[in-house]
């Protein structure tokens, strides 16, 4: 019998409080699962950030932390946690993550805008350029980056990813060098990397210059990507053309701040994906599993890189 604690925000109780040992009892796992149970007692925490959970030191015998979110920088750098922790990677969270992607891209792509405004009973032809002529540059080819250059290439679109070590996703230019080199002429540029410090500010305005003028910025990843100015900035001289942004520093995204009523942008309150609890679940109590057989846990954050 193992003990697994679930600490995440309230309302996720009630998505997780029979999902979860419904999960266990298919690997045939004898779990003991619950949201209160004594601290020295758990083996395992099924773990979001916004449960109030943040001084892992009472749990003495912990083995292993499974987070519900793919993002791990507000837990990462956490002292009282010295078990391993693995991030969620999860079918749901991934397509959710497509298609939003995907929607975002072809909005643009096809200037879906322009013809939605553009109802004046003026017969006039603009053909959109085909995906294959769009450059469209992801910055982070993990979990999610991966699956959306994928879906881009499956619809033919000229795709480049870059991350840190080098990645192959057949059908697109992997570059793992200088930033520069990934953006040079980006069309439309899609972010789906961590927030860590080697992250911070990645689109500033030096890499914004490197993109052809009046590139589209699409950000689900984290606020920290961007400089703000400098995008706000970009945007102002036509550099940039839109940015969709879903990620902020801080979030809710305050009412006063110039994104919500900037002309070229368009703001989605963090949802360009979810974790989906009937998928995530099984994959947490599968991770679990895995951890209680002695085997490593799949999706392990490192430390040292912060993702
Ligand atoms: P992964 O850890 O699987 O992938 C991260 C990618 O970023 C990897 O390719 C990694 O390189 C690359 N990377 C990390 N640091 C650097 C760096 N310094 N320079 C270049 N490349 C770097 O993460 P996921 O794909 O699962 O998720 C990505 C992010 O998406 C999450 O961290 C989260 O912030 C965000 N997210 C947003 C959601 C939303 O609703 N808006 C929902 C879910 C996630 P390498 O391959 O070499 O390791």
């Amino acid at each position: 019998m193992i003990n697994v604690l679930f600490s995440a925000r309230d309302g996720l109780w009630a998505e997780y409080e029979q999902r979860l040992p419904e999960a266990f009892a298919e690997l045939e796992l004898q779990v003991r699962f619950g949201r209160d149970l004594p601290p020295e007692e758990v083996d395992y925490i099924v773990y979001a950030p916004n449960g109030g959970l943040s001084d892992f030191t009472p749990f003495t015998r912990l083995k292993g932390v499974q987070s519900l979110w793919a993002g791990v920088e507000k837990i990462v750098g956490n002292q009282t946690l010295q078990v391993p922790l693995a991030r969620m990677v999860d079918p749901g969270l991934t397509d959710g993550m497509v298609e939003w992607v995907v929607g975002h891209v072809l909005r643009h792509h096809l200037e879906i805008d322009a013809d939605i405004h553009r109802q004046t009973g003026d017969w006039k032809k603009v053909p959109p350029p085909l995906a294959r002529d769009r450059k469209v540059t992801i910055l982070g080819l993990g979990a999610l980056g991966a699956a959306c250059a994928r879906a881009l290439i499956a619809l033919q679109f000229d795709v480049t990813g870059w991350s840190r070590s080098p990645r192959d996703v057949i059908g697109a230019r992997c570059l793992s060098g200088p930033i520069g080199d990934a953006l040079d002429g980006a069309e439309i540029v899609v972010l789906l990397l961590p927030d860590t410090p080697g992250t911070t500010n990645v689109l500033n305005a030096e890499s914004l210059a490197r993109l052809a003028k009046g590139a589209v910025i699409l950000n689900p990843g984290r606020g920290p990507l961007i400089d703000d100015e400098a995008l706000l900035d970009a945007l102002d001289t036509g550099q940039v053309g839109h940015a969709t942004l879903d990620t902020f520093r801080i979030e809710p995204l305050p009412s006063a701040h110039p994104y919500w009523a900037h002309p070229k942008v368009t703001v989605t309150p963090h949802i360009a994906s979810e974790t989906r609890p009937a998928s995530a679940a099984r994959t947490a109590a599968a991770n679990i599993a895995r951890a209680a057989r002695g085997e490593q846990m799949q999706y392990l954050v490192d430390r040292q890189s912060g993702y």
